[in-house]
């Protein structure tokens, strides 16, 4: 994929990345399927991959639409649809929510909130306050899940399901 900043017909179809480089998104797919296990897989931006990586494989990193593997058992995290390297669970500089099941992965990357953290409080309380208060911090603009959260997206999706989970639970 060339650059395309010089061309820059309609705003919206270009993602500029940290490094002014970009990419013409209405060009490559939205969804393919991980080219490991077969997992319907969403576009996640350059600078997702870029911020999460761990900086000495960052010279890896191509100027290709990048997608992310939510499939829990899956290694890769990370891959293209176009001849590039891929990358994986080792790769990354966090623990990957989708695919680490310990207590001490954040299900909200921006305000940690842990599986451990909202666990906790349910058991003391029976109650969570993780979605509420998230909501508080995205309203307030302190929110940076692309840049935080590996799948580049809002956490709170993922939040409600595991608090609904544990709460029907106790
Ligand atoms: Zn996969």
């Amino acid at each position: 994929m060339s650059s395309c900043c010089k061309k820059l017909d309609n705003e919206k179809d270009v993602v500029a990345t940290q490094e002014a480089r970009c990419i013409i998104e209405s060009k490559v797919p939205k969804k393919i399927l991980c080219s490991t296990c077969g997992t319907v897989s969403r576009q996640v931006q350059y600078k997702t991959v870029y911020n999460l990586i761990k900086p000495e494989l960052r010279s890896f990193l191509q100027e290709v639409q990048y997608y992310f593997c939510k499939d829990a058992f899956c290694k890769t995290v990370y891959f293209s649809n176009e001849d590039v390297y891929r990358f994986t669970v080792n790769d990354v500089t966090v623990k990957v929510f989708a695919k680490d099941f310990s207590e001490n992965v954040p299900v909200c990357y921006c305000f940690g909130w842990t599986r451990y953290r909202i666990k906790w409080e349910i058991e003391e309380t029976r109650q969570s306050t993780a979605a509420q208060e998230i909501a508080h911090e995205i309203k307030a603009k302190r929110c940076q899940c692309e840049l935080n959260n590996p799948k580049g997206e809002c956490c709170l999706g993922d939040v409600n399901i595991f608090v609904n989970k544990l709460l029907s639970e106790t």
